[in-house]
């Protein structure tokens, strides 16, 4: 399919006869150089005050700056009335790739005409948060002044910039939640080897529904990222998992959708490509909250969810194939699993999930086909790993699976 024919689908539940590739008008704006501190409050207030935008401080940081936000929807409508989006983006100073893409959001949000985005407004108001450590901004470092990472702060809730994002989450009763960052170029971390969104699992704990729709959510943005031609990971979170960090804290303490988006650097990656990850997955998560999170039945949800039983596909020549490889240590990691699948996939093929007992680990929608399992957080013994190939629409293409034992770092060196 064409990418300008595709388009149109991202921010239209019905067939709108745009032309427009929404995503490369909006990264079109994307500068070469980040947005200071400075030029985010004159962008902001360029905005202010026009047609749908509406700027305000929600608050002040220890050095006095201000933490804007905008309000977009259509004049006509009550935000208030409209599912809310809340963005943000750049709690790590250091990280300008998000404050791009919601700089950009906004000027196209405030005068586009395209028919999508006009319905979109209709429907959704978006809470844009561009620059939410506008000290660390300002000098270029990863913390506030007060030297507190704000994304380990979301329990305590001590800093101004986390207090101040609270009580907008609160007035507006926002019904998502987006959290934007960045990865470091070089990192020994298995999980930081390549962009990836964060979100919420089905889990008996939790409200079935947010499960159901953030894993709906992930596997639609898994699918877009693969048309753009952008690898991805989704891993998913559960009750216990450290609320320190704010999508969880919004996902598992506020129980609304909430997904962290990391754009990896490096690798020659420009700040156009980065902040275009970021564009996409938001508008996204805008349509997914605009057309799907509605009174209207969800369709069957196929990801995050334990899947139930159900028979293999017979296996054909056309059909896509997977094969779970045999475990082996991760040399890149000590202590760590390597699990990896082989694909052969067809052109229906759009992502892959690795499964532990039933419960999805992640979702992948590039090669390497491998996820990097800690047996010192799954615990030693016998598991049943297992391998999903799925199509756009959620149906399992193809599927291996077999027991793996877990033994702990420890035990694995002898001590
Ligand atoms: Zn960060």
């Amino acid at each position: 399919m064409k990418r300008i024919a595709i388009l149109t689908i991202i921010l239209a539940g019905a067939a709108i006869a745009a032309h427009a590739d929404i995503v490369a008008d909006i990264a079109a704006q994307i500068p070469g150089q980040a947005h200071s501190y400075a030029d985010t409050m004159a962008a902001m207030q360029e905005l202010h005050g026009t047609e749908r935008v509406n700027c305000q401080s929600i608050g002040l940081t220890r050095e006095g700056r201000h933490i804007p936000m905008a309000v977009i929807c259509d004049p006509e409508y009550d935000p208030r009335q409209l599912r809310k989006l809340l963005i943000f983006a750049r709690q790590h100073g250091n990280e300008p790739a998000g404050t791009e893409a919601t700089l950009a959001l906004i000027k196209h949000f405030a005068t586009s005409q395209g028919p999508a985005e006009c319905a979109l407004l209709r429907r959704v108001a978006l809470l844009v948060i561009p620059m939410a450590n506008p000290d660390g901004a300002a000098h270029s470092r990863r913390r506030n002044t007060a030297g507190v990472d704000l994304n380990r702060d979301w329990v305590a809730r001590s800093q101004p910039e986390t207090q101040a994002i609270e009580r907008v989450f609160h007035e507006w009763q926002a019904d998502a939640v987006i959290d934007l960052h960045e990865l470091p170029a070089a990192s020994s971390k298995p999980s930081y080897q390549e962009n990836f969104v964060e979100t919420i699992a089905s889990c008996s704990t939790l409200p079935a529904l947010l499960g159901q729709r953030c894993g709906q959510t992930s596997a639609q943005i898994s699918i877009w990222m693969r048309r753009y031609g952008i690898p991805l990971n989704c891993y998913y979170d559960t009750p216990g998992d450290d609320t320190r960090l704010a999508h969880r804290h919004f996902g598992l303490d506020h129980k609304v959708p909430s997904y962290l988006f990391e754009s990896k650097t490096g690798r020659g990656r420009s700040l156009r490509e980065r902040a275009t990850y970021h564009i996409l997955g938001t508008l996204v998560i805008a349509n997914q909250l605009a057309y799907h999170h509605g009174g209207e039945p969800l369709p069957p949800v196929r990801v995050a969810t334990a899947p139930a039983p159900e028979a293999a596909p017979t296996p054909e020549p056309e059909i896509t194939r997977v094969a779970l490889g045999d475990p082996v240590p991760d040399t890149r990691r000590e202590g760590r699993t390597l699990l990896w699948a082989d694909v052969d996939g067809t052109d229906e093929f759009a992502y892959l999930t690795f499964e532990m007992d039933g419960r999805v680990l992640v979702l992948t929608n590039q090669a390497p086909y491998e996820y990097s399992l800690d047996p010192t957080v799954c615990g030693a013994g016998p598991v049943q790993i297992a391998v999903r190939a799925f199509d756009e629409s959620g149906r399992c293409l193809a599927t291996d699976s077999r027991t793996v034992t877990l033994v702990q770092a420890g035990a694995a060196l002898g001590q």
